[in-house]
């Protein structure tokens, strides 16, 4: 990193800098330490002497909330609190006493920070969250010592087996606490998980780079798992468990949870059935809340298409509100049979509803969009009530109006080798291989489902894409005749080494010999094995991630279909620091305006949503497109977070 070179120690270090950290030097961010050792180690640091001019941990993964995340900017002065700067000692230094003394001698009297720059500031924020997390972790290393203190009758001091402790010790817990014994027994869950099964996270725990939030979040998604299952689970997401949001985390551990014991995921699912619920409360503001717990996730996928087709003819009708608004209208709506739009004469149920409202409000955007007549229920023109708007029968077993974009991730390297293991659903996160398999047999019998296939390389980011189109000569598209029992779920014959794959529910997908576009991976045929539908062509389109060619780019601002689909596929999420809303809720932002002379191209734009897109407006922050797939963000503190493209399953 040619920048470390650029940072000048504030005041002549009593040694010399260019050495390597000794070997009483706290350990990096990340490992695991022992003892008080940490402590003791930098003793350089007593008598509140800010400790200067030690260079970094070099290699240090970037990214919020990772020690380290941001750069210093030659010329910049360090400052009386310069330790805590991007990249210096304490910046980087496992959270414990000496952080935090460094950081009250900060303070000052007043706990104004007098002399921190904004750049210093973070860095005690950072450095401060750290060490209350090294303490929490502390904390149950001490209640794991207080349960091998109270074995109970005929046990081993042991942690390992339930019931192996005193039956009152949560009781002593909690009444030490002043808590309620739920809690206290959830202390002691947590420090068994983290003696006997999540070493890895017990020491992130104990550096702070996993606060308990975040290691409630491991403990929480592996607890089905036995200790070798979940130690190989944490072990995949403790490289960068620490830049995770808690969303990012939960989805990364749940992924890795199902991918080393998808089985288990299924299981889980299914017992849970049985807990199916519908709960209600009143809110703190005296509003109420109505929310359905454990349900079928195809159920729940189309239900919320329903919402939203309901909230959109809300709005078209001219109803006030935005989306959020509309769509809790529309949810008790649907619930009650009630139909919201406003009662003028013969108010029509159906798609006609966007042009009679004209009068009053002009229809939004969406009006004609949905205004097809694929969606069900939507060819009637009957009453408002007591029907209700989009109740009509749907056909056999299968969830009403679900519709699918089905999703395939391939390795290149492995194009046609599809192993078994977890699939995503955009704003629901990782599902287990065999529920995908089911939601993909469900959108597989709506015909208004889509077919996207992304091509991944080695680090799962997407390098190929291609949408599935039917194929042409086929004139067999009869999907809006076929009888109910028609629907039933294809087979998965036909597919040679498919041990049921998730994704690709008696889809077969095979090379379909027609020439191949220049740069792309080939041409694919698909199959889904629904009677009565055509087989469909994929060509592969390559995606820019290092370096881009500009062949999707649009000659206008608009960025047209294509390339705003590809730039979706390249990041399914916003672009903005630790945002994770889906990519088909944002807009294609261009990096450098198109007025200014920027590209409408893959190579200057992705995906953000409308937080992010203020955000890049404040003159206080910049964003800048380090390669065509890399956005990186500078806050006013000048620490700066990058955002990669996705990483897709591999
Ligand atoms: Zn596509
Ligand atoms: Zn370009
Ligand atoms: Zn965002």
């Amino acid at each position: 990193m040619a920048w470390l070179s650029s940072i000048e120690p504030e005041e002549p270090p009593a040694e010399d800098p260019e050495d390597d950290p000794g070997p009483d030097d706290p350990p990096r961010p990340g490992t695991a330490r022992s003892g008080s050792r940490g402590a003791k180690g930098t003793s350089a640091a007593k008598g509140a002497r800010p400790v200067k001019g030690v260079r970094a941990a070099k290699g240090t993964r970037r990214g919020p909330g990772q020690p380290g995340s941001a750069r210093r900017l030659a010329g910049e002065s360090p400052g009386p609190v310069g330790a805590f700067a991007t990249g210096q000692l304490l910046d980087t230094a496992p959270g414990g006493p000496v952080v935090f003394g460094q950081a009250e001698h900060a303070a000052g009297d007043d706990a104004r920070f007098a002399g921190a720059t904004d750049d210093e500031l973070t860095g005690i924020i950072c450095g401060l969250d750290r060490t209350e997390a090294a303490a929490c972790a502390l904390k149950h290393a001490a209640v794991a010592e207080l349960i091998r203190r109270r074995p109970g009758p005929g046990c081993e001091p042991m942690l390992a087996e339930p019931g192996s402790w005193e039956e009152f010790i949560e009781t002593e817990l909690a009444a030490a606490l002043a808590e309620t014994r739920a809690a206290a027994d959830g202390m002691l869950q947590l420090t068994r998980d983290l003696e006997t099964r999540l070493p890895g996270t017990k020491a992130a725990f104990r550096s702070g780079v996993l606060r308990l939030s975040k290691v409630e979040i491991i403990a929480r998604a592996t607890a089905h798992l036995d200790p070798a299952e979940a130690r190989a689970a944490e072990t995949l997401v403790l490289d960068r468990a620490g830049r995770l949001t808690p969303g990012g985390l939960a989805s990364a551990i749940k992924r890795a949870a199902i991918e080393v014991a998808p089985e288990k995921a299924q299981e889980r699912r299914e017992k849970e059935r049985r807990n199916a619920r519908v709960q209600r409360w009143m809110e703190d503001s005296g509003n109420a809340a109505l929310m359905g717990r454990e349900l079928p996730p195809a159920d729940v996928l189309a239900a919320g298409q329903r919402i939203t087709w309901w909230a959109k003819r809300l709005k078209a009708a001219g109803l006030d509100g935005d989306m959020d608004q509309l769509r809790a209208l529309a949810y008790m709506d649907i619930m009650l049979g009630r139909d919201s739009r406003p009662t003028g004469p013969s108010v029509p149920a159906g798609p006609d509803a966007a042009q009679h409202s004209k009068s009053s409000k002009p229809a939004g955007p969406d009006a004609g969009q949905d205004g097809k007549s694929s969606e069900p229920g939507d060819g009637g023109s009957g009453p408002p009530a007591p029907t209700g708007p989009g109740l009509a029968p749907t056909a056999g077993v299968l969830p009403a109006g679900f519709v699918g974009r089905l999703h395939l991730t391939i390795p290149l390297t492995t194009l046609l080798n599809l192993a078994e293991r977890p699939g995503e659903i955009a704003g629901l996160g990782p599902i287990d291989p065999a529920l995908a398999r089911d939601l993909a047999r469900a959108a597989a019998a709506n015909p208004a489902t889509s077919y996207c296939v992304t091509v991944t390389d080695l680090q799962g980011h997407a390098i190929g894409h291609g949408c599935a189109r039917p194929e042409p000569k086929n004139h067999t598209r009869t999907a809006g005749h076929d009888p109910p029992g028609d629907h039933d779920p294809p087979g998965d014959q036909g597919v040679p080494g498919d041990h049921g794959t998730g994704l690709r529910p008696g889809f077969t997908f095979t090379a379909s010999g027609d020439d191949e576009p220049p740069g792309g991976y080939g041409a694919w045929r698909l199959s889904t094995g629904v009677p009565g539908r055509p087989d469909m062509l994929i060509a592969f389109d390559p995606i820019a991630i290092d370096t881009c060619d500009h062949r999707f780019e649009a000659r206008g601002h608009d960025p047209g279909v294509k390339l705003r689909h590809l730039s979706q596929i390249r990041h399914a999420t916003c672009t903005g620091p630790t945002c994770r809303r889906p990519a088909q809720q944002c807009d294609f932002e261009h990096n450098v305006p198109y007025e200014a002379g920027g590209r409408s191209c893959l190579c200057n734009g992705g995906p953000k949503c409308r937080h992010e897109h203020r955000l890049k407006q404040d003159p206080r922050w910049e964003v800048e497109q380090i390669t065509p797939a890399t956005f990186r963000w500078t806050a006013p503190s000048g620490r700066q977070y990058t955002t990669e493209p996705t990483r897709y399953p591999i």
